[in-house]
């Protein structure tokens, strides 16, 4: 019998639209080759607004590759559901591949739902996800386990907003410690949305600023003049990485136009770096993935200071773009796995884990 995987897509977070593309070209994995005799797939997908709809929507949806407008029909019944029901078509899924990008999906929220659930599912649990989402955490993780990385701080929004004479002293201290130019973060989202890269006081005010409507946690980092290289990485406790790539740019930084416009950046697989530079950031790579507590894939970014050799880590994402032509698929690729037969392996990483936990 089949396994019937419920791919679980969509999502209430600014990346809703780069979900139902990767979901789309997941789905199509599954329904091609080999993965046609083992796995049926259940979509279910996620509005904008937090609902959950199965049958045919989702299918609907993934056909089409566009996102649902709200208010419709369908969610006009729906809502009878009230947010936290789900639809009955839930309990059939076998094992779940949530391909959720952000926040509500990619931090642990749903990695709880889906444990609370007691089936298994793709990537990486609650604290794996929770860290690779939290940027400051991240940070913290990733000190402890001696991986180099940018000079950073913490900032909380209460230093930016509640009190007037905090403030001034907090830029005093950010421009002492990291000075200019420096990078402005949220510390829970993703595609660049919300960071600034600033150069003088008013700059960095602004950033603070907006940074501060986005999330409570922000962080402020020195930039460096590096070149942005990417590793893969897929397995559970014996996890392997893939070939080094590279993305390039011609934009100030890797900012969220330059990441979804076509023909904006370029990625470079193999990255054209020496092969010690290539070991290094496999090595960190791995260590990275250990040291979150991630599982099943991640895809870990760094920042290669060519001018020093200086390898530094710069994030750990761990439900990377998985559309056709993102890195992640492209990096297993290149290193001689499939897509669908990455998508294969994923699912029975996920199962594999599960039966481990359990
Ligand atoms: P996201 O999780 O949204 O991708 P990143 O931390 O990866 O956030 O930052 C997005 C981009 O901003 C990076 O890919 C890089 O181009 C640029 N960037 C971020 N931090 C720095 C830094 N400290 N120095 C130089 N460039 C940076
Ligand atoms: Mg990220
Ligand atoms: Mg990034």
């Amino acid at each position: 019998t089949k396994l019937r995987v419920g791919l679980l897509f969509g999502g209430c977070s600014g990346e809703h639209e780069v979900s139902i593309t990767s979901a789309r070209a997941i789905a199509k994995a599954l329904s091609s080759g080999q993965n046609t005799s083992k796995y049926e797939i259940l979509p279910f997908y996620i509005q904008k607004d937090g609902h959950w709809l199965a049958g045919d929507t989702p299918q609907q949806v993934l056909a089409s590759g566009k996102p649902l407008s709200l208010p419709n029909s369908e969610t006009a019944s729906s809502q009878s559901l009230s947010r936290w029901e789900f639809p009955p078509q839930v309990g059939e899924v076998d094992v779940w591949f949530p391909i959720l990008h952000g926040p509500n999906g990619e931090d642990g929220t749903v990695q709880g739902l889906l444990t609370l659930m007691q089936v298994p599912f793709v990537g990486s649990g609650v604290l794996g996800s929770a860290l690779g989402m939290d940027k400051i955490a991240m940070k913290m993780v990733f000190a402890q386990a001696g991986l180099p990385q940018v000079k950073y701080k913490a900032v909380n929004r209460s230093q930016i907003w509640s009190n007037p004479c905090v403030f001034p002293k907090l830029c005093d201290d950010i421009e002492l410690t990291l000075g200019y130019p420096c990078f402005i973060k949220p510390a829970n989202l993703g595609s660049s949305v919300g960071i600034a890269k600033v150069r003088s006081r008013q700059e960095l005010e602004a950033a603070l600023d907006n940074a501060a409507s986005y999330d409570r946690r922000i962080i402020v980092e020195a930039a460096v003049v590096a070149r942005e290289l990417e590793c893969a990485v897929l397995g559970n406790d014996q996890p392997k990485a893939s070939v080094v790539g590279e993305i390039t740019y011609k934009s100030e930084f890797y900012d969220y136009e330059t990441k979804y416009t076509e023909g904006k950046a370029d990625l470079v697989i193999p990255a054209a770096v020496p092969n010690a530079v290539t070991q290094q950031i496999q090595e960190m790579a791995l260590q990275a993935f250990a040291a979150v507590d991630a599982a099943g894939l991640a895809r870990v970014d760094f920042f290669y200071v060519e001018a020093t050799g200086e390898v530094l880590i710069n994030e750990i994402n761990t439900l990377p773009g998985f559309t056709a032509t993102s890195m992640y698929p492209l990096l297993w690729q290149h290193s001689g796995v499939s897509f669908p037969e990455l998508v294969d392996q994923l699912i029975q990483l996920a199962v594999a884990r599960y039966s481990s936990v359990e």
